[in-house]
């Protein structure tokens, strides 16, 4: 039987639909508006896309949003100079920095200068702490995604034996630790991992995050897991034309899955729909209308 197709892309819309409602709701509660700022260093393309996109949403769940904008050249010091001014600004809410950043630039030392309270893409290791100490948290945007997909598509998760292929920061290191969160019993593979083939089998719940085409392949898949493909790749298609492809072969492991995302319009709509989760949830934080541990 084929795979269900977990859609990304309608469990998103929900979601802007519930911040949307959560940011009127703060509105009324304070009579402020949760603010985004984001940070774009140089020109790279894709990152413009996604800080539009991103902004876009912002604002259609009635955020405030900004975009700063810094040169290819700008030094660490004037960028960290925009941070500082971002944390001291009771306005903003969220600081997203767009990664990559230009060489010059340690990421780290970026990082680190965000207020963990602002820190909308739980990089910063206060927050990264507080999510491996089981303490609240702003999590990983990605990562939080895939746990809301897991939850829609209703897969089991106490007791389940979760692989993740993939221990980046931003993905495969904190989706570990959500999904150990939600008791699963998880085994982080990288690429010193011996016989990925027959580890991915033994998932029931299988994440791929690896940047690599197509590599999960059919026989990787145990009968009846959900696969969640975090992978976004770009490879040559008809036309001249690319197009994108996962780190899942979709329609090999769709003939053998219970359930799996499709790519695109799975994974990659949730990452914005969680910013913005974030953004509504540092700017109540912030106002001490949640409890933080
Ligand atoms: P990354 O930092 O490059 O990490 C890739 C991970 O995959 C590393 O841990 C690496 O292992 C592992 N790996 C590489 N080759 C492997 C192999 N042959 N076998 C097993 N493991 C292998 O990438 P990332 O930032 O985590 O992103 C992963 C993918 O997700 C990319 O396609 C990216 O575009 C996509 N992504 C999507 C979203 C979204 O919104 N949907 C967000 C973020 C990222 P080592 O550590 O041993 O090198």
């Amino acid at each position: 039987m084929a795979a269900r197709i977990i859609d990304g892309k309608a469990v998103a819309a929900s979601l802007r639909a519930e911040v949307a409602a959560g940011v009127a709701a703060f509105k009324a509660e304070t009579g402020a508006v949760p603010g985004l700022a984001v940070v774009l260093v140089g020109e790279d393309a894709a990152s413009q896309v996604y800080v539009r996109n991103k902004n876009k949403a912002a604002e259609g769940a009635g955020m405030r949003s900004e975009t700063i904008r810094l040169p290819a050249h700008a030094s660490e010091a004037a960028l960290l100079d925009v941070v500082a001014r971002l944390n001291a600004d009771p306005g903003t809410d969220g600081i997203l920095v767009q990664l990559p950043l230009p060489a010059q630039i340690r990421e780290g030392a970026v990082i680190e200068a965000i207020d963990p309270a602002k820190d909308v893409d739980g990089f910063h290791p206060v927050n990264v702490g507080r999510l491996w100490l089981g303490q609240e948290a702003l999590a990983p945007c990605t990562p939080t995604g895939v746990m809301r997909l897991l939850a829609a598509s209703g897969t089991a998760l106490r007791g389940a034996h979760a692989v993740v292929v993939g221990r980046s920061n931003i993905v495969g290191k904190p989706m570990a630790q959500l999904l150990l969160r939600a008791d699963c019993t998880v085994t982080i593979a990288h690429s010193r991992t011996r016989d990925l083939p027959a580890l991915a089998r033994s998932a029931d719940v299988l994440v791929a995050a690896v940047g690599r085409a197509e590599m999960v392949r059919g026989d990787w898949v145990k009968p009846g897991a959900a696969v969640i493909d975090v992978g976004i790749n770009r490879v040559p298609g008809a036309a001249g034309k690319d197009r994108l492809v996962g780190d899942v072969h979709h329609a090999e492991a769709a003939a053998v899955a219970g359930a799996i995302t499709p790519v695109p319009g799975g994974v990659g709509p949730m990452t914005i729909a969680c910013l913005l989760e974030n953004t509504l949830k540092a700017a109540r934080a912030r106002r001490g209308l949640v409890r933080r541990a």
